[in-house]
């Protein structure tokens, strides 16, 4: 690229943003190609670039709004929020919007998770959760329990920490020297199934490779990390509820703790509000972050158990849990988090959605049976498909997808050679048939280039 010496006029983001800005997940140099989409403006499912361009966001801008951009209700209770109270630190303080955060989602695992620690970021929360499953098990004189598990596939965020308990090459392997290893066991991705196997067979297989780590090494390992339903970042892989009863039920017998990472499958993205109460059990950690505040603002936090929470309890300083973060229980994240919860009840977010992920599914249905298109799959608001291209064309069809479907006034980012819709919970019959048309044509047009 030319970089002139004259700065550019102040109108001209694109030049500026490549000259100032390093933009996350990117290798920069493409965007010596592939332009950058200066945003204006958000409405609703829609994004507006300077030129009024508009773009519908099928992926909830990295899978965090769900409401739609400038949603009324959400901003009238920021402004609201605004003029009584921007932030106060959180030890030996506390606030209402925290506070009633808290209950709120306690209330929502009946209370079986009651006790909320937060964060402002996903890979936080999972360091958080990581960290307070080895300190618990510590107090309780087991500071032998120090290795974690992660499943084949899996994403935890991005720092040391939660990469450490990645599983995927891409985000991973630079950095591998520089990571404790974690166990790393079967996927249960249904795509996994040998003839004659259903899904729930992958799901007890997978299991059972959980059971024969556990067999060797429980007494070393403090906790399993998994992506509850479907392993969001590897490329949608969708499994069985029944794993999540297995692994519950080997982590009871073996004494290990199990944490469920919610950042992407939480917030009703998969049908039910936790997509662990889909297999019917609840984790001794959950973590959310994303979709939790709407898409507003950087929140997450860790939610756990009386048990954990009493193994901390003490007069003893040390066997505290000492994180922290300067924003930690920020009071205008919670409200906008309130926001959110307050939407779910009074629309019944989680049965307009069932109607909502039926209409796209009977949109989609030319491309589920395209002859290009293997393993078209749902559940609740993810659909996902994988194109039959070579692995080894998987990037540029991925990155030709992309720049076609900006063509189309789509925002969708493939997974390699997975395509996905993910989109807010806010989309209108005309949207929904859009957004499945359109998909449809983009595929048509990559795969025919
Ligand atoms: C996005 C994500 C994270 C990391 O969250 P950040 O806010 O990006 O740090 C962790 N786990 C899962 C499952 C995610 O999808």
């Amino acid at each position: 690229m030319e970089v002139s010496n004259q700065p550019p006029p102040p109108s001209d983001w694109v030049t500026r943003s490549l000259r100032s800005v390093w933009h996350p997940c990117t290798q920069m140099q493409h965007h010596e190609t592939v332009p950058l989409i200066p945003v204006s403006h958000g409405r609703g499912a829609w994004l507006f670039d300077q030129e009024g361009k508009r773009y519908l966001d099928a992926i909830s801008s990295w899978w965090v709004n769900l409401f739609g951009h400038a949603n009324p209700r959400i901003n009238a209770a920021l402004k609201d929020q605004l003029d009584k109270l921007e932030h106060a630190m959180l030890a030996g303080f506390t606030h209402e919007p925290v506070i009633e955060l808290s209950e709120k989602l306690s209330a929502l695992t009946d209370h079986q998770l009651g006790h909320c620690f937060y964060a402002s970021d996903g890979a936080s929360a999972v360091e958080i959760a990581l960290k307070m499953s080895f300190h618990a098990w510590r107090n309780a004189g087991l500071g032998g329990k120090q290795e974690f598990v992660c499943l084949k596939g899996s994403y935890h965020g991005e720092t040391i920490g939660a990469l450490a308990v990645t599983d995927v090459a891409l985000f991973r392997d630079a950095y591998g020297p520089l990571l404790r290893q974690a166990h790393v066991v079967m996927s249960p991705d249904a795509r996994n199934a040998e003839a004659g196997e259903t899904e729930a067979d992958v799901a007890r297989r997978a299991a059972q490779d959980v059971e024969k780590l556990f067999e060797k090494r429980a007494g070393n390992i403090a906790a399993v990390i998994v992506e509850p339903l479907v392993q969001c970042a590897t490329g949608m892989a969708m499994h069985d509820p029944l794993y999540l009863a297995e692994v519950r039920a080997l982590c009871d017998r073996f004494q290990v703790h199990m944490i469920a990472d919610e950042i992407a499958v939480g917030c009703g993205r998969t049908g039910t509000f936790f997509a662990c109460e889909q297999g019917q059990i609840w984790p001794d950690f959950l973590c959310l972050s994303k979709g939790i505040s709407g898409g507003y603002l950087p929140l997450s936090l860790v939610m756990t158990s009386d048990a954990v929470y009493q193994a901390f309890y003490s007069e003893d300083v040390r066997r505290g849990f000492l994180h922290s973060h300067s924003y930690t229980g920020n009071p205008l994240a919670c409200r906008a988090a309130l926001a959110t919860l307050a939407i779910f009840e009074e629309d019944d977010v989680l049965a307009q959605n069932r109607v909502r992920a039926n209409k796209l599914r009977a949109a989609l249905a030319p491309l589920a049976t395209h002859d290009k298109v293997r393993h078209f799959r749902q559940r609740g608001m993810i659909f996902a498909f994988d194109a039959v291209v070579d692995d080894a064309a998987a990037t540029t069809f991925s990155r030709r997808f992309f720049s076609a479907a900006l063509g189309q006034e789509l925002l969708l980012r493939p997974i390699g050679k997975t395509v996905y819709l993910m989109p807010p919970y806010i989309l209108d019959d005309a949207e929904i048939d859009l957004l499945a048309q359109r998909t449809h044509a983009v595929f048509d047009m990559v795969l025919r280039s």
